[in-house]
Parts: structure tokens; C-alpha cells; sequence
């Protein structure tokens, strides 16, 4: 999974521009302005709560096309009189250098630069139409130590996972291999004995028959954690995803159709649900997580239907009018994008503390407010 999608010669990120009508598949950045002015207020929100820190990073992984970055600094543009003189840099964490061009023309037109030496960790930077410094690194361990908030919308399900099946003798490891019969043909096998993976990755009280685990997404939640507990902010992770449930989600993408993931490698996008449960496992409560809640609650929550009807409001030409109506209802109907995309939430301890001692949370019966979008604590 982690070759055919970002093998730096031929990986499938690495040289196209997947989203979108023509492309493979269309995320909601793409879909409407809303998801990322609603996602804005909450980066606002949660900066607000941690006391307005003077310098504000603004971190996204995966930013696509660009989209949601440059609809969180719209909002944070309109917001001036409460963002004051705050310093808020961007930080974003791609791994393609296609799409990082195709960012920056978003985000800034012409106002940036590749870096000189291809060993910088920082391969491009530039301003933002909007007037902040932008950067771009190929992994989060580049991105400056400092109060952040992070975004990951539709990034974790592209990180690569093992697959396991419970046998007779034990768990076993699914690996891919190449079939003998045919040519050029992939096929599935079970390893005959136990693997590196098969025998460290699973939890003992599993109770699931087949598992799928993305070691490298937990590892960014631990490296998350490490961060947010010690330099505060906040991350919001939203994918495809459940709460240690399901059992085989990995599949493939293109052209918006279903796609064997063991024909064509590296010309579909390959996807796999992400496992909530086993995430905040890995923050081992050292940071406080929030959900996973659907999309359709989380954009609720955050004020989706008052967002809309002042856009309605504001708006008379027809076929814009239908395009919001269309978009709305694509991110929040439950057969569509409403339930099957989840929001999960990490923040550090403090940030419950300061919010209940103003509370009078001494009084019996105060319950801790949530964070914004949420309603209550996670899983
Ligand atoms: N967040 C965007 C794009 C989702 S597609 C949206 O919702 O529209 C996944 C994005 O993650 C792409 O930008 C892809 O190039 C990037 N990506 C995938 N694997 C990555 C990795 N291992 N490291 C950094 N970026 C990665």
C-alpha cells in the first residue's frame, strides 16, 4: 500500500491530481466551502480556549488540492478582530510534489518557492494570498515544535495497513504475492507462521476474526500526543473510519468506482477505514480525545444549517444556490458522506481544566464542557 501510493517514481499520489469530478474520487473540502469555514471556526475556537497563544501554527495533512487550508484562512481573514496580532504560519505535511504545486498555486498564485537543495526539510515555501508564511515538509517530524492546531481530513485512511486473519493456529499475517498460475497477477496469501507484524500489532483482547492495523497512523497519533500535551493545541482527524468494529475495509478507488486493489497498482487509489479505537489506544490518555461522532453531527454541532441558509440569503444566482443545496446534502445525508465519515478530536488535559475551574466546576453535578463540535468525551 505505502509503494503504490507514494513510491517516489511511480506511487499514485506522487504524480496525480486524484480529486475532484474528473479524478478518482471527491472529498468535502472539494464539495463545499462550508466544511472548511466550519472547520476554521473550530481551529479559532480551540485557540481561543487555550488562552489566544501569540504564535498560531496552522498544520494539514494531506492538503489535496488545497482547498480546506485556504477556506480556514478565509475565516480566519474575517476574523481579524479576534485572531488581533497574532502570528499564524501554515504548515502542511505532503508527500507529492504534483499536488504540493497544485497547493501552492491555490494558496499563495505565484508566491512560492521550491527549496534550492532537495535535502531541505523544507522543499517549498511562500505567502498566502491571505499574507501568512507557508510551508511544505514531507513528514510531521520537520514541522516546527510549537502551539499548533492539525488537521487531517481523508489522510489516515491512505496510510498503509496489515491485514490479519484468526486461524486455527493462531493469528496470521495476509501478505500479497505473486500468482504462480497467471501472469501478472497478484493474489492473497495467508503466512504459514507467525510474522513480525502478526505477533506484536494485535491487541490481546481482540475479538474480531480479521483485522486491519495502520501502525504509521499510530505512530502519528503518538508523535500528536507527544506534541499536543507538551506544546498545546489541538488536532482534528476526519476519514472513513469506526470504532475497532468493522473487520475488512481495504479497497480501491477510480474514476469513483470500486477497484480490485490487487489489479493495476498505481492507478486507483487504495483505502482502508480508519480504526478509532485502536488511534486512542495509542494516545494512552496522555492527551483527552474526543468521538469518533459522524459527520453529519460534528457539522451540526458547528452550526452547518445557520451556515447555509446565511449563504442562501446572500446568494441569487440559481445554479449557485443549487450547488450549496447539493453540496449539504452530499456531506450530511446519512446515505451519503453523513455517517460513514467520522470526527475525532485531541486535546491536551489542560485544556478541560482551565475551561471547568471558570465553570465553578467545584459545584456538584458541573459537567466539563465539550470541545467544540463534540458533545462528549470519546469511544
Ligand atoms: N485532504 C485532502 C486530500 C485527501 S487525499 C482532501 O480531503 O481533499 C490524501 C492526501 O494525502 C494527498 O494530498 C496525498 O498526496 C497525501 N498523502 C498520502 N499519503 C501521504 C504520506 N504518507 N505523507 C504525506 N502525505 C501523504
Amino acid at each position: 500500500m505505502r509503494e503504490v501510493l507514494t513510491n517516489p517514481v511511480s506511487g499514485y499520489y506522487v504524480h496525480n491530481d486524484m480529486l475532484g469530478a474528473e479524478g478518482d474520487f471527491i472529498t468535502s473540502p472539494e464539495i463545499s466551502q462550508i466544511f472548511g469555514e466550519l472547520l476554521g471556526i473550530w481551529c479559532v475556537s480551540e485557540w481561543m480556549a487555550a488562552g489566544k497563544p501569540k504564535e498560531f501554527q496552522l498544520v494539514e495533512f494531506g492538503p489535496g488540492r488545497g482547498s480546506l487550508t485556504s477556506d480556514v484562512l478565509r475565516v480566519l481573514k474575517q476574523l481579524k478582530s479576534v485572531m488581533g496580532e497574532s502570528a499564524v504560519s501554515v504548515h502542511l505535511v505532503e508527500v507529492s510534489p504534483k499536488l504540493s504545486e497544485v497547493q501552492a498555486q491555490s494558496l499563495t498564485g505565484e508566491d512560492s518557492q521550491a527549496a534550492d537543495n532537495e535535502n531541505d526539510p523544507v522543499y517549498r515555501r511562500g505567502t498566502t494570498n491571505t499574507g501568512h508564511p507557508v510551508y511544505w515538509y514531507r513528514g510531521m517530524e520537520d514541522v516546527p515544535r510549537g502551539f499548533s492546531i492539525y488537521l487531517a481530513h481523508e489522510f489516515f485512511d491512505a496510510l498503509p495497513i496489515h491485514k490479519f486473519q484468526k486461524t486455527d493456529k493462531g493469528w496470521r499475517e495476509m501478505l500479497i504475492d505473486i500468482d504462480p498460475q497467471v501472469a501478472n497477477k497478484l493474489r492473497f496469501v495467508l503466512a504459514p507462521s507467525a510474522t513480525l507484524a502478526s505477533s506484536t500489532l494485535l491487541q490481546a483482547d481482540e475479538e474480531r476474526e480479521h483485522v486491519e492495523v495502520c501502525p504509521e497512523g499510530g505512530v502519528l497519533v503518538q508523535r500528536l500526543t507527544n506534541r499536543i500535551s507538551e506544546d498545546g493545541g489541538a488536532a482534528l482527524i476526519a476519514d472513513y473510519g469506526h470504532a475497532g468494529d468493522k473487520t475488512d475495509t481495504f479497497r480501491g478507488f477510480r474514476g469513483h468506482k470500486l477497484h480490485d486493489v490487487l489489479v493495476a497498482p498505481g492507478t486507483a487509489d487504495l483505502t482502508a477505514d480508519v480504526d478509532f479505537r485502536y488511534l486512542r489506544r495509542m494516545t494512552d490518555e496522555r492527551v483527552l480525545s474526543f468521538g469518533p461522532i459522524t459527520q453529519q453531527q460534528f457539522l451540526r454541532n458547528m452550526g452547518i444549517d445557520v451556515r447555509l441558509q446565511v449563504l442562501l440569503r446572500s446568494c441569487t444566482d440559481s445554479s449557485t444556490r443549487k450547488q450549496l443545496v447539493q453540496g449539504f446534502d452530499m456531506m450530511m445525508n446519512p446515505e451519503k458522506m453523513g455517517e460513514r465519515f467520522k470526527f475525532f478530536a485531541l486535546v491536551p488535559h489542560s485544556r478541560i481544566a482551565v475551561q471547568t475551574r471558570g465553570k465553578k466546576a467545584e459545584q456538584k453535578g458541573a459537567a466539563a464542557p465539550p470541545v467544540s463540535g463534540f458533545s462528549e468525551l470519546g469511544l
